[in-house]
């Protein structure tokens, strides 16, 4: 069976990177490595977190038609390379696209298919706390952010599924059992069903 393609989008804040570093600990999760022309945080690394672009080259992949989307957010491009998820997927991997909202549509358009999960904080709140204390953007940047969640959070319709991230154990979990319950979806059975009635 191919892997699924798992969109997480959710507010700087919601705690979405944490889930995803803690999902790729199990073997069928595959992290999808986004180029963006934000600056390199502490401890990030060029083709671990991202791949760390100039505004020319990201302007550059966007004309050769290298990405399947990409957005502008809070002043930066961030977009998803083509060449490694049809591969991933292939090889039955659960490949995991951790973008913002106009990517996640954009996605949506071109991978119907896709599973669409929305991450929130319990409330707006504990968001602005949680972006304030990891303390990794200066205070400017923290309201754009926090204004751009807003924004973020009038499109949760448009995901399949909403995790509050109240407890970590419990969003990681629910995740896993959305990943579960999406392959035992009767489309997946086509084959498989197919061959039982031949035999
Ligand atoms: P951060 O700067 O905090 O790493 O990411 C800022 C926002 O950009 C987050 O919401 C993150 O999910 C999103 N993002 C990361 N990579 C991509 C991408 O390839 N495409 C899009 N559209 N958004 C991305």
């Amino acid at each position: 069976m191919e892997g699924l393609k798992l969109v997480l989008s959710g507010p700087s804040g919601s705690g979405k990177g944490t889930i995803v570093q803690e999902l790729l600990k199990d073997d069928n999760f595959k992290l999808s490595i986004s180029a963006t022309t934000r600056n390199k945080r502490e401890g990030e690394i060029h083709g671990v977190h991202y791949f760390y672009k100039t505004k020319i080259e990201f302007e550059e992949m966007i004309k050769n038609n290298e990405l399947i989307e990409y957005a502008h957010f809070c002043d930066n491009y961030y977009g998803t390379p083509k060449a490694f998820i049809n591969e991933v997927v292939k090889e039955g991997f659960d490949i995991i696209l951790e973008i913002e909202v106009q990517g996640a549509l954009q996605v949506k358009r071109r991978y119907p298919d896709a599973i669409f999960i929305f991450i929130m904080a319990p409330t707006f709140e504990e968001l602005k706390e949680r972006l304030i204390s990891r303390n990794t953007e200066l205070p400017e940047v923290v309201e754009k952010r926090l204004e751009r969640a807003r924004e973020e959070l009038l499109l949760f319709k448009e995901y399949d599924y909403i995790v509050i991230n109240d407890s970590l154990k419990d969003a990681i979990e629910q995740i896993r059992y959305i990943t579960k319950s999406e392959k035992l979806k009767s489309k997946h059975y086509k084959e498989h069903i197919q061959s039982m009635l031949e035999n």
